[in-house]
This record gives structure tokens, C-alpha cells and sequence, in this order.
């Protein structure tokens, strides 16, 4: 093993997303001087799992320390489909709200995509919607998921060329490893997925020249699996604070590497404040 590979470079998701939200945090104070109004960002939590409260709690208190306002609306997990329609619908209508937080999941009774589509794309700053997904598919304006749209600004902010490189992402999932890999796809990378059906998983992942583990195992991808001089994205976030690649034997193959904590997870949020004041200035168009 060359010096080069010994022990990667970190990709340090945690000082990028402070520097985005202190620009968000800019953005929103200029809004609020010139409009006198403050971006809001809507909140809404079915039932009480402790998990989802935790991460709502966590965005709101982001959103606080940016100067964005947040509108908390708890609501019972007795709540039908079409009652969560019409909350989502409201809010989706309401001035004051400039953009809207669906935390998943929802509950098993009620119809996630269908309260998802209450939400108006102009308002959809967590890209849930499927206008916000065939905006990115079509590689138009719009609002990405945040965890593959943080993915991505972390790349460029480490310079990673994408260009006819092999991007190799494992996981499909609708809000993280599809959208990550048609987002590295319109930066003309040459993108493979993997799933759970994929054969000889190891194979496409010692190719990658930039991998993304999106998988939901803890320490998933091992070093053995890791192209030397490979850029290693950890999107994984499971219990404990344990990513989806063994950080300690994948350093040593990899150029670039996330750790967990401290590398996707903080870009998520930045990503979801600064679409947040996005939306804000053109609802109060002044963008
Ligand atoms: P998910 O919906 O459960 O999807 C997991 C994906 O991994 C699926 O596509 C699945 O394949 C694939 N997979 C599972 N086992 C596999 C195996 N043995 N071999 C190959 N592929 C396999 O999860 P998700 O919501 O995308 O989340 C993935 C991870 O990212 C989790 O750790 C989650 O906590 C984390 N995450 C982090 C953030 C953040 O802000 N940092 C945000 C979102 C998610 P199939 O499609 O074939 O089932």
C-alpha cells in the first residue's frame, strides 16, 4: 500500500454545513430586514416515536440558532390519511409557512405519498414530492433531498472530480440512494446501483472510484471492499453512532472518507435550513 492510501483524507461534513448554515443564518436575517418576515419552517410529527422526535427537535433547534421561526404541529397517530392531507393541504396554503417538514415515517395505516403530495413543490424543501423528484430527474430548478443534495455539496466542496468516474451507490431508497446516484449521474459520473438483490456486491464496490454506503447496516462496507484512492461517502446512520463502513479499515484505502458522526448527517440539515431560506426569498420574492 502506497503512503497516499494509508490513512484518508476526512471529509469534514461538520465545519462545511456550519459554514452553510452561518450563510443561511445571513440569508434568513437579510430576509427578515427587507420583508420584515422571517423564513418558517412547518414541522410536522405524527405520533410519538422517540426517534422522530428527536430529529424534529434537532432541525428545530438548527433552525432556531439560524433565525428561521418553526412551526411545530404535533399530531396524533390515530390520524387518518385524508386528515393529514388536509393539515399538510393548510399549511401548503398558508402564507406565513415557507416550507414544510413531513418527518418519515408516518405510521403503517396512513398513505405517506399521498400526504407528501399535500405538499406544495414550492414549499418542499426536504424534495419529498414527486415534482421536486422529476425536477432532479430532469435535471431542473428545484428542491433535492436533503441527504443526497448535502452528499453532492460535500463532494464539490472537496473538489471530487465526477466526470466519467465510477459511482457506485449501495442502497436505492427514494429519499437517499436513487436520488444520490441520478444526482452524481447528472454530473456525468458512470453510476451503478446496488441493492439487496445484487450479485457479487464486493465486485462493484472494489470498482468504485467514488462509493456511497447507504445501506442501514452497521460497518457494511469493509476496507477489502474499498478501491485504493477511492472517495468513501458514509451516509449510513444507525444506532450508536455507527455508519454503514468500517471507518477504520476503510481509511486506509480510501483518498476521501466521511466519518460518522460528523460527516453526511450535519450536511442534511445545513442542506434542509438553506432550502428553507431559498424558498422563503421566493415566496416573498425577493430572490
Ligand atoms: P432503506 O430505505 O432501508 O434502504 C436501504 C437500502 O439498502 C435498500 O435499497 C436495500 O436494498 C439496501 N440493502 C439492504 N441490505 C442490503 C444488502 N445486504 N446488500 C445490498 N444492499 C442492501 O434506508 P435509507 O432510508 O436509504 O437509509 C440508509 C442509511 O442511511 C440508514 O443508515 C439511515 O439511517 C441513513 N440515513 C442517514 C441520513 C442522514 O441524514 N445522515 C438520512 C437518511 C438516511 P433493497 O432496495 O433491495 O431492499
Amino acid at each position: 500500500m502506497t503512503e497516499t492510501t494509508r490513512s484518508a483524507r476526512l471529509m469534514d461534513g461538520k465545519a462545511l454545513a456550519q459554514r452553510l448554515v452561518a450563510e443561511a443564518a445571513t440569508g434568513a436575517a437579510q430576509l427578515r430586514e427587507r420583508t420584515g418576515t422571517a423564513p418558517c419552517l412547518a414541522t410536522v410529527l405524527v405520533g410519538d416515536d422517540p426517534a422522530s422526535e428527536t430529529y424534529v427537535r434537532m432541525k428545530r433547534n438548527r433552525c432556531a440558532k439560524a433565525g428561521i421561526t418553526s412551526r411545530h404541529v404535533p399530531l396524533p397517530a390515530s390520524l387518518s390519511t385524508g386528515e393529514l392531507v388536509e393539515r399538510v393541504s393548510e399549511l401548503s396554503q398558508d402564507p406565513g409557512v415557507h416550507g414544510i417538514l413531513l418527518q418519515h415515517p408516518v405510521g403503517p395505516h396512513i398513505d405517506e405519498r399521498a400526504a407528501f403530495e399535500a405538499i406544495a413543490p414550492e414549499k418542499d424543501v426536504d424534495g419529498v414530492t414527486l415534482s421536486s423528484f422529476a425536477a432532479m430527474s430532469f435535471g431542473l430548478p428545484g428542491f433535492v433531498s436533503c441527504t443526497p443534495g448535502g452528499i453532492l455539496r460535500l463532494l464539490d466542496q472537496y473538489e471530487v472530480d465526477l466526470a466519467g468516474k465510477h459511482a457506485v451507490v449501495v442502497g436505492r431508497s427514494a429519499i437517499l440512494g436513487k436520488p444520490a446516484g441520478m444526482l452524481l449521474l447528472e454530473r456525468n459520473a458512470t453510476v451503478t446501483y446496488c441493492h439487496s438483490r445484487t450479485r457479487d456486491l464486493s465486485a462493484y464496490m472494489r470498482d468504485a472510484d467514488v462509493l456511497i454506503a447507504a445501506v442501514g447496516r452497521p460497518r457494511f462496507v469493509a476496507g477489502a471492499d474499498i478501491k485504493p484512492g477511492a472517495v468513501v461517502i458514509d451516509a449510513g446512520s444507525n444506532p450508536g453512532n455507527v455508519g454503514d463502513v468500517d471507518f477504520e479499515t476503510a481509511r486506509e484505502r480510501a483518498r476521501l472518507i466521511t466519518p460518522v458522526p460528523g460527516g453526511v448527517g450535519p450536511m442534511t440539515i445545513a442542506t434542509l435550513l438553506t432550502q428553507t431560506v431559498q424558498a422563503a426569498a421566493r415566496q416573498l420574492a425577493v430572490a
